[in-house]
């Protein structure tokens, strides 16, 4: 097992990566920016290195400050959690050649998945049923249009290297097409340095559904089931839930088996996270994300398995704790993505703040790294904290949610908590009846 483990990122994720590692009896190392010198995850790991200034580029996702951190603390591992640094290829290249483990996968494994289209091409030929679309990048408008007319309008034109929603165009009839395929190639270079994009099939009311996936080095493969994440505002997460309330136990073992085989086959090694998209009964792969994901604390909240534990291990070369029959799920989760923002606008609100109460209580695990007094610096993501509930029924952890909302004091700043107390009283929501464009209608109808 690692000694020493360095961890390259910050906020809530690097305190629950420190966690794990304490838990394993495992040193830690936090590296920070000069915004975040007084931040949480720097005054509880055992040492920490300032890698630079404020802004990301220079120091979270600075590649040389963040090796030389590692070698000067004598760190054997790096963790680079969620975002930043956790699926860079190159990056898991340089730690090879310096002889630091990375947790995470193989160099390979995260460049196959990093272009979609490659992933795409992957998955499929491992079993996994994709959205029908155009075989590889698209470059001409009458070779896109002939894809688009085979599979049927409306279209989207998405970038292969493609992430957080950016780069992805609806085209709703042929007359848009030569457009949406112009702004997706201009949005795709600005954001990503590469203007290639595929056509995909336009789905019209699915549902977000990701299976948890975990594999060792001794070929053991396991799924953990899947997550709804369908609540989102412009294709990012808001909402998420474990297990999906739309699946039946039938299409959850179906999906769950075709995905672990799927990844047993592709020689995959760490955790990670197929997407689909669910629609008709039926399942549309959309993604791999090749790390930690944010709403990972729901799917350890109904299985037990602590995701970061094992995660760590297996980077550290040791066999999964569980085997499949081992995963057993047991009641319901949610998770509520809790950020500094106006509740109503979504303008980002950093600054101070001058109260907080975590809530708590049978049920309720709060993952956060700010306290009173701590001043949100305007630099990074606006995600301030998780809110996940659990209980033996929806109906019981629906309740407890609305408890740990009006529990949970944070004041100095705007959250988005009103937004989850307002939802909580939706009947749609409640029934558990929504999809990906569900919270975006209903902000529309209900904040005019
Ligand atoms: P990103 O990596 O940018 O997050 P994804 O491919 O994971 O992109 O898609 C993000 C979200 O965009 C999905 O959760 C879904 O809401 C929407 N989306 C993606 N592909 C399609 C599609 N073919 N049809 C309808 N919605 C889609």
């Amino acid at each position: 097992m690692f000694q020493k483990v360095l961890i390259a990122n910050r906020g809530e994720i690097a305190l629950r990566v420190h966690r794990a590692c304490k838990e394993l009896g495992i040193s830690t190392i936090a590296v920070h920016s000069t915004a975040d010198a007084s931040a949480m995850h720097v005054s509880l790991a055992d040492e920490s290195v300032c890698i630079g200034p404020p802004a990301a580029k220079d120091s979270y996702l600075n590649m040389a400050a963040i090796v030389a951190a590692a070698e000067i603390t004598g760190a054997d591992a790096i963790h680079p959690g969620y975002g930043f640094l956790s699926e860079n290829a190159r990056f898991a290249e340089i730690l090879a050649a310096h002889d630091i483990a990375f947790i995470g996968p193989s160099a390979d494994h995260i460049r196959v998945m990093g272009d979609k289209i490659a992933a795409k091409e992957t998955m499929g030929n491992a079993g996994i049923p994709l959205v029908p679309g155009s075989e590889g990048g698209i470059s001409d408008t009458a070779e896109a249009m002939k894809v688009a007319r085979d599979i049927g309008f409306p279209v989207l034109i998405k970038a292969a290297s493609g992430g957080g929603g950016r780069g992805m165009k609806l085209a709703q009839g042929p007359e848009d097409l030569e457009q949406a395929i112009f702004t997706a190639q201009a949005e795709a270079k600005a954001a990503f340095g590469d203007d290639t994009v595929y056509l995909e099939k336009y789905l019209g009311q699915p549902r977000h559904i990701e299976i948890q996936i975990a594999a060792d080095s001794h070929g053991n493969v396991i799924q953990l089931g899947e997550r709804d994440c369908s609540l989102q505002r412009r294709n990012q997460k808001v909402l998420e839930e474990a297990l999906s309330p739309a699946l039946t136990r039938a299409q959850r073992e179906q999906i769950g088996e075709t995905t672990r085989a799927a990844i047993e086959k592709l020689g995959y090694l760490g955790v990670g996270t197929i997407e689909y998209l669910y629609e008709n009964n039926e399942f549309f792969f959309i993604e791999m994300n090749t790390r930690l994901q944010v709403e990972h604390p729901i799917t350890e909240q109904i299985t037990d398995v602590d995701l970061v534990r094992e995660q760590i291990r297996i980077a550290a070369g040791e066999s999964l704790a569980y085997k499949q029959s081992d995963i057993k799920f047991k009641g319901h989760s949610i998770e509520c993505r809790i950020n500094a923002e106006d509740p109503v606008t979504f303008t980002p609100s950093p600054g101070k703040i001058t109260n907080f109460h975590a809530a708590g209580g049978p049920g309720v695990r709060f993952d956060s790294a700010v306290y009173a007094g701590y001043t949100i610096p305007p630099h990074y993501d606006s995600m301030i904290g998780k809110l996940i509930v659990f209980g033996d029924t929806r109906e019981l952890v629906l309740a407890r949610l609305r408890r740990a909302l009006d529990e949970t004091v944070i004041t100095g700043i705007n959250t988005t908590i009103p937004l989850f107390q307002r939802l909580i009283d939706n009947p749609d929501f409640r029934n558990g009846d929504y999809n990906i464009h569900w919270l975006e209608n209903w902000l529309a109808e209900t904040s005019g």
